[in-house]
């Protein structure tokens, strides 16, 4: 399926020289997200995948069918403080400032295969600090998918450490 035609592209967002590539007008379009989902669990089918794990809130919004798909556990990694139990936490630098995400410390047992599934990729700082929550867990990295990635970016080299798909470009 032709996914890009469903991207709305909005200049000026959230601000000034930013092109915001906005996956909303796809998600609305049932057969289209029905597709999109379908395309993502067939790439990882030979992964042998025990969970999947996705950053708030578009994450869940791609881990939480696929999960369903797969028939797996899905696992949220969320920003401080919205988390009940236990965490494991990991801060990263951003252009301007840090973030900090975080984990439930039962949420992955040791050895678990893990496929962590994003919305978009820019320059790979969120799904790198997933991979850290995984790894403190013990978990290992099976797969890592997203809907789409934006070049105008320079992608962490890290990344190319994991066996990392996007179905789209931008
Ligand atoms: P990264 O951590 O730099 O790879 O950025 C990825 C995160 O930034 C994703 O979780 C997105 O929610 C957000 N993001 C950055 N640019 C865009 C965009 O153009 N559209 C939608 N989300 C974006």
């Amino acid at each position: 399926m032709n996914f890009e035609k469903l991207i709305r592209t909005v200049p000026g967002f959230p601000k000034e020289g930013i092109l915001f590539r906005d996956i909303t007008t796809l998600l609305k379009d049932g057969p289209a997200y029905k597709a999109l989902i379908d395309e993502l669990a067939e790439s990882v089918k030979d992964e042998k995948i025990d969970v999947i794990v996705g950053p708030e809130a578009r994450g869940f919004v791609i881990g939480a069918p696929l999960a369903y798909r797969l028939g797996v556990g899905f696992v949220p990694v969320r920003k401080p403080g919205k988390l009940p139990a236990d965490v494991y936490e990991y801060s990263y630098e951003l252009e301007y400032g840090s973030d900090c995400l975080q984990m439930h410390k039962d949420a992955i047992k040791p050895g678990m295969r893990v496929l962590i599934a994003d919305d978009l990729l820019a320059t790979g700082g969120t799904i790198l600090a997933c991979c850290k929550l995984v790894e403190q867990a013990g978990g290992e990295v099976a797969a890592i998918r997203f809907a789409f990635k934006i070049t105008d970016v320079p992608q962490k080299p890290e990344l190319e450490r994991y066996n990392y798909q996007t179905l789209m470009t931008f």
